[in-house]
């Protein structure tokens, strides 16, 4: 899908989480300010090795890649991070996308520094989360895609939208299950197409944001299966739950 990143927002405009008017184009649909008080990630954090889940005790005794949550040893991918945490500004963006193909200069910026860090920066192929074909339809497109697009330009990497397959649409009936039925209702809803295509890719997966990684658990299950030799994942933000949830 060709799109133009500036093309569909009017401006200027009021920032979306206080009102004031956003300074630069570039910023999407929040002003300065509101970037600058939600929290994005910068490599530093203490944070489960494998799934990014921000540690809420400082495990200084352990080395980066021994921290680790636990609670995502059976999920399917290598490594999954994100620009930040799920909020302010980013969840504005990842709202934004849901009603717009629109990536805005400051979040595509972010987003790309987010996919050099280590461990998601050996990629040599970038796939988005596929939304089911019923979604597609009424929506127009798929805003994974849309962030996929935009990561591949900006990495000079292969996009690939076309080997993963979204085979069964479970959203709606979905929303009411807690995580362990989320996981079992997205088990298997993915397949590959074309096994020889991601065979020894170590492959980029992308969303919009993080919950419970179920989905892009059961997308890498499918893409390790048909022989992928690692799958990432990068998405805008990373849900922690609501206030007070234990993490670690
Ligand atoms: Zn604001
Ligand atoms: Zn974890």
């Amino acid at each position: 899908m060709i799109y133009d990143a500036f093309l569909t927002l009017a401006y200027p405009q009021a920032c979306t989480i206080c009102g004031q008017s956003v300074e630069q184009r570039k910023f999407g649909v929040v002003c300065e300010a509101c970037w600058k008080t939600t929290r994005i990630f910068t490599g530093a954090e203490t944070i489960c090795w494998k799934c990014g889940v921000p540690a809420v005790v400082e495990a200084i005794s352990f080395t980066p890649d021994q921290v680790s949550c636990r609670r995502c040893d059976l999920q399917s991918f290598t490594a999954a991070r994100a620009i930040g945490l799920y909020e302010g500004a980013l969840r504005e963006s990842v709202l934004l996308l849901k009603r717009q193909p629109h990536v805005s200069q400051h979040l595509e910026a972010l987003f790309t520094i987010a996919a050099r860090r280590d461990p998601v920066n050996g990629a040599t192929r970038i796939v988005p989360v596929p939304l089911h074909g019923k979604k597609m339809k009424t929506r127009g497109f798929n805003q994974a895609s849309i962030l996929a697009q935009a990561l591949s330009k900006s990495l000079q990497l292969p996009l690939d939208e076309v080997s993963l397959l979204r085979v069964t649409g479970s959203e709606k009936y979905r929303a009411g299950l807690d995580a362990k039925g989320r996981q079992d209702t997205v088990a298997g809803a993915f397949e590959v197409r074309h096994p020889r295509v991601v065979a020894d890719e170590n492959i980029l997966l992308v969303d919009d944001v993080f919950t419970t990684g179920a989905t892009v658990s059961a997308c890498a299950e499918a893409l390790i299966q048909a022989g992928a030799k690692t799958v990432s994942v990068l998405t805008i933000g990373r849900a922690i739950g609501p206030p007070g949830t234990k993490i670690f």
